[in-house]
Order: C-alpha cells, then sequence, then structure tokens
C-alpha cells in the first residue's frame, strides 16, 4: 500500500467521526465560557472532558501571570534551551517545582509527552531493560521505543508479575528501570506503588513514576500518589506535565539525583525542541501557588467525583475500578459509544469518547473528567443526561 493510498484508508475508516458542529473526536470548541461551560455545536455544553481538574483555567490570578509574563519576555522563546538559553522564568518554575517536592532537581519540558520521551530516552539505551506497566501512556510507550531498550511488559498493577519477570533477568536487575503511573489516565485507578516500590528495592532497580492525572489530585499537599502512600523517598524520577491540574502546557521531570541534570546534554526531546512560552511558565507558577495555597479545590474535586461515581454506578453503568476524577463508563462497541456521546452531547453534556487501541480493554470508553469548578447542580445535569440516554436507549431497542 502506498503512503497516500495508507492515508485514505485511514480517512476512509474515520470519515464522520471529525466534522464541523459537534463531532465525537477532535470537536470543535467555538467559545469556552468557563472552567466548566464552552460553546460546542452551536450551544453551550458542560464540559466533562478537560482533564481541568483544579478548575484553573480561568483562575484570575494565573491569567494575569500569564498576561504579566507575555508583556515582560514576548509571547515566545522561539528556540531550545540548550540552544538559544533558558528564559528566568523557566529557571524559577524549576526551582518552584524542586521546592515544591522537596527534591534539589528540576527540568522543566515543552510538554508531559515530551517529558517522558526525553527522560525514558536518556535514562536507558539499548543495553537496558525497561519494565512497564501495560496501562501505560503511549508517550512512557514511545520514549520506549525510542530508547531502544528492551521493553517488558508487566500485568497492569500486578506487582508479583512485576517480580517475576524481574527475577528472569537475575543480575542485570540493577541496570533496569520500572516505569508506571500514579492514577492511570483511561480507568483512573491507582497504581499498587506500594508493592511495586517493594520489589524495586529487592532487585535495586530504578523506577520512573508519571504523576500527571495524580498531581493537585492527590496526597496531602497535592504531590500525587507517592504523597499520598508516604514512598516519595523511594521513587526516582517522577514526570508530570502542567496541562492537567496546573491548566497549562509543558511537563517536568523532579528527582532527588544530581545525575537528573546530566538529562540537559543527553535528551534530545530536551535539546530539539522549543522551550515552552512565557505566557505559559507565568500561568503554570500562579497555577502551583493557587493549588497550595487552596487545599479546598482537592477536596471539592473529590466531593464532585464521588456524587457522579456513585451516581452513574447507581444507574448501572459499569466503571473503572475506583472513585476519582477519571470517570471511564464502559460504551461497548464503537457504534454504542457513538450513540451514547451523541445523547449526552444533545443533553447538554461533552465528553470523551475512547475507542481501542486507545482503552486498556477491547471495549470502547466515555471518559469523564471531573473538576473542582463544577457545580453540584452541573454533576446532576451530567447525571440527568445519562438518564436520558438510558431512556433512549430503551426507546431504541424496544423500536428494533
Ligand atoms: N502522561 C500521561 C499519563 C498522560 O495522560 C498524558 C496526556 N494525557 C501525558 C503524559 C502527556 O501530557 P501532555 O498533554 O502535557 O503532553
Amino acid at each position: 500500500m502506498s503512503i497516500m493510498q495508507k492515508l485514505s484508508s485511514i480517512a476512509e475508516q474515520t470519515s464522520g467521526l471529525i466534522n464541523e458542529s459537534g463531532s465525537p473526536i477532535g470537536s470543535r470548541i467555538e467559545r469556552v465560557y468557563s472552567a466548566t461551560e464552552g460553546d460546542i455545536g452551536g450551544s453551550k455544553k458542560i464540559l466533562v472532558g478537560t482533564n481541568n481538574y483544579l478548575g484553573l483555567t480561568f483562575d484570575k490570578e494565573c491569567i494575569a501571570a500569564g498576561h504579566e509574563a507575555a508583556c515582560q519576555y514576548g509571547t515566545g522563546t522561539t528556540g531550545s534551551r540548550m540552544a538559544n538559553g533558558s528564559y528566568a522564568e523557566h529557571l524559577a518554575l524549576e526551582s518552584d517545582l524542586a521546592e515544591f517536592y522537596g527534591v534539589e532537581h528540576c527540568i522543566v519540558f515543552s510538554t508531559g509527552y515530551v517529558a517522558n520521551l526525553g527522560m525514558i530516552c536518556s535514562l536507558v539505551g539499548p543495553e537496558n531493560t525497561i519494565f512497564l506497566d501495560e496501562h501505560c501512556h503511549a508517550s512512557i510507550y514511545d520514549g520506549c521505543k525510542l530508547s531502544g531498550a528492551t521493553i517488558i511488559h508487566f500485568r497492569h498493577n500486578n506487582a508479583a508479575d512485576l517480580d517475576k519477570r524481574l527475577r528472569r533477568l537475575g543480575d542485570n536487575s540493577a541496570n533496569a528501570l520500572i516505569i508506571t503511573e500514579g492514577l492511570y489516565s483511561m480507568l483512573g485507578d491507582k497504581a499498587a506503588l506500594r508493592e511495586i516500590v517493594e520489589v524495586k528495592n529487592k532487585y535495586d532497580a530504578l523506577l520512573m513514576l508519571d504523576e500527571a492525572h495524580s498531581l493537585g489530585v492527590l496526597g496531602a499537599t497535592g504531590r500525587g500518589l507517592a504523597e499520598e502512600l508516604g514512598v516519595e523517598d523511594d521513587i526516582d524520577f517522577i514526570t508530570g506535565t502542567f496541562s492537567k491540574s496546573l491548566a497549562g502546557l509543558g511537563g517536568f521531570c523532579v528527582s532527588r539525583h544530581s545525575q537528573l541534570e546530566a538529562v540537559r546534554f543527553s535528551s534530545r526531546p530536551y535539546v530539539f525542541t522549543a522551550s515552552p512560552s512565557p505566557a505559559t511558565i507565568g500561568s503554570v507558577r500562579a497555577a502551583l501557588r493557587v493549588m497550595q495555597a487552596r487545599p479546598e479545590l482537592q477536596k471539592k474535586l473529590w466531593d464532585n467525583a464521588t456524587f457522579l461515581y456513585h451516581g452513574l454506578k447507581a444507574m448501572g453503568f459499569e466503571l473503572g475500578p475506583e472513585i476519582g476524577p477519571v470517570i471511564a463508563v464502559d460504551a461497548g462497541e464503537k457504534e454504542n459509544a457513538l450513540f451514547m456521546w451523541q445523547a449526552l452531547f444533545d443533553q447538554g453534556v461533552y465528553v470523551n469518547v475512547v475507542f481501542p487501541p486507545a482503552t486498556p480493554n477491547s471495549s470502547c470508553l466515555l471518559r469523564c473528567s471531573v473538576s473542582a469548578a463544577h457545580s453540584r447542580e452541573q454533576m446532576q445535569a451530567v447525571l440527568d443526561a445519562f438518564t436520558q440516554f438510558k431512556q433512549l436507549q430503551s426507546v431504541t431497542a424496544a423500536q428494533a
């Protein structure tokens, strides 16, 4: 098949998924009114597909800080930090994050995807073995591929399986890198981190943890699952993103190991891409301050997540295994998932629809992401929309 034939075939398979007036994939969002409302498909929708966990995208302090940084440093950096230099704001954000995590070292990357790519391909190479949880995000998989290391998947959240596979490595286990996430992005469940840390220590391997979805969401001060479980000293490298709780764009890695600094020289995804814009860095620094100053946001987020999870469960929907700000509703086959998405959309609720292979099993998912900024009325409206879907489904089934 030629290159153009391949693209035509993809276009054929996906036709009808992307259009101008409200589509499930790549939806055109005309306006955003607040952290929880936007105009999609010609009318106001409740946004339940954003990863805007703390609802800070419209926070006045964050907007003002972004604005001020743009005025002071301009709209873009127009180059990479190694080639063109770091702005004082990049370095200040790295200090802020290192202080927040109580470690010495931090590197800011251009996105969370780039942080994972840049860290993994810099830490390991063809002489190493990576053990990664099978539910890990695409950015982790891509980093593993780029590194050239031997890749071994272990069963999701199964420390015994990890142990078995590491044991097989024999003396080389100290040369291994284990990778997991804190809160998994698709089903919203937490890593079995304590058990994984035990295995890591047993074999003297290194552990990298992606807290993309758990920063601001878990832990007494919002540092994530490692903080919640009291195992921060056992994690070698924590990566994360600014695009969720911190309502910006960019990624980072923090570590207590001084060797992290060497990554700036050895990581192609750090060296060969432009650094985040000043406005982005300014707003993220403000979001980090706001997050720490307002712990009630985390509480509100969990109240909303608990309300929605219990409500959907009571209606009989099959959900991810744990309550959390990512609530994944099993939507079955593609046709049913699209029908469900459309029914919710018509009721004024915008969620994400995810198809295999992006889902952990062969089922499609409706992925709801809850925000601290959602009101109880909005959460109730989401439940009402799911009720409407159920009614529509039974009418359609009766007509069939
Ligand atoms: N890690 C995980 C677990 C993610 O879910 C994502 C994005 N959804 C990323 C990394 C990438 O983050 P970013 O959007 O900042 O590139």
